[in-house]
């Protein structure tokens, strides 16, 4: 489903309640007491599905707010030419990001996911292929979630650190349970920066100096999810600035995995995402593997992980 179709499913899915209020109040004759109802069903489930934050849909994971520290997320990628250099950059500064990426760009570029770990960085999962699940089936949330596992697992031997961000962060009512009993956890951000639509430099630059803070989550982008090509020059040359301004700041940004609070899910509850092919690991309840991006890891686990 494309975006604009799924925008548009959503607005009719929001009218539905409010029409059906309506219906109800002139076969009743009460005062638009059930269309008022109506409209504000619709106006939580149009929340509940753009409000990649908001609790209407069930919590994302709650990070900590933890002195100094904070998390730069980069979505979309792997990119063979940004995401190095994105990576690269960090990695020189001495700062930790966490890189939600695209199964399938993950098969197609599995050196960069390599060099994403080499330079201690953990990958986290975006789905396969960036199609919202506004709509789509439990079933096909977990095929989004494994086939991506798969990916990295191909690619560096590993599976991701199991966090996923939904594309766009649009949610359907059941997406939240549906991840959490795949043992992944739903994650959002605190400050959006916009990169993907190009606004400048500056403007990159001006957006995430407004919103660093202890246990703030960035979202930035390292490629483009939408399939047509768009670069990430501008999010790559205005990080110079915004890790200056963290420095100066006295932020260090830190694996995402390593700011969240311990999860609520019973290791019980857990579904596998599939049968045959699966890499039958998870990462609650599972011991730490190297280079691993294992969540709730030490800042020193990470710096091992950037010196291995
Ligand atoms: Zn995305």
């Amino acid at each position: 489903m494309s975006k604009l179709t799924t925008w548009l499913a959503c607005g009719l899915v929001a009218l539905a309640p409010a029409a059906g209020g309506a219906v109800l109040d002139r076969l009743l004759g009460t005062t638009a007491l059930f269309t008022l109802a109506g409209c504000a069903l619709g106006a939580l489930y149009l929340v509940g599905t753009f409000g990649a934050t908001t609790p209407v849909f069930g919590r994302v994971a709650r990070v900590r707010g933890e002195p100094g520290r904070l998390a730069l997320t980069f979505d979309d990628g792997p990119d063979p030419e940004f995401t190095p250099q994105i990576s690269r950059q960090l990695a020189e500064r001495g700062h930790r990001a966490t890189f939600f990426v695209l199964g399938s760009r993950a098969r197609e570029h599995p050196q960069v996911l390599r060099q994403i770990v080499a330079d201690g960085h953990e990958l986290a999962s975006h789905g396969f292929d960036h199609g919202l699940l506004a709509f789509s089936l439990p079933r096909q949330v977990r095929a989004q979630l494994r086939t991506t596992e798969h990916a990295v697992v191909a690619a560096t031997a590993s599976p991701p650190v199991h966090l996923f961000r939904a594309p766009h962060g649009v949610r359907s009512p059941w997406l939240g349970r549906t991840v959490a009993r795949a043992g992944y956890r739903l994650c959002g951000w605190t400050g959006r920066i916009f990169d993907t639509a190009n606004p400048g430099v500056s403007t990159i630059v001006e957006r995430a100096r407004r919103q660093l803070r202890p246990g703030a989550t960035l979202l930035l982008h390292d490629a483009d999810g939408s399939g047509h090509g768009d670069d990430r020059r501008q999010t790559v040359e205005a990080l110079p600035a915004i890790l200056d301004e963290a420095d100066r700041l006295g932020l260090r940004s830190v694996w995402l995995s390593s700011l969240l609070e311990p999860p609520a899910l019973s290791v019980l509850d857990l579904e596998p995402l599939g049968s045959r092919g699966d890499s039958g690991r998870t990462h609650v309840g599972r011991a730490p593997q190297s280079g691993d991006g294992e969540p709730f890891a030490s800042e020193e686990q990470q710096a091992q992980a950037h010196s291995d």
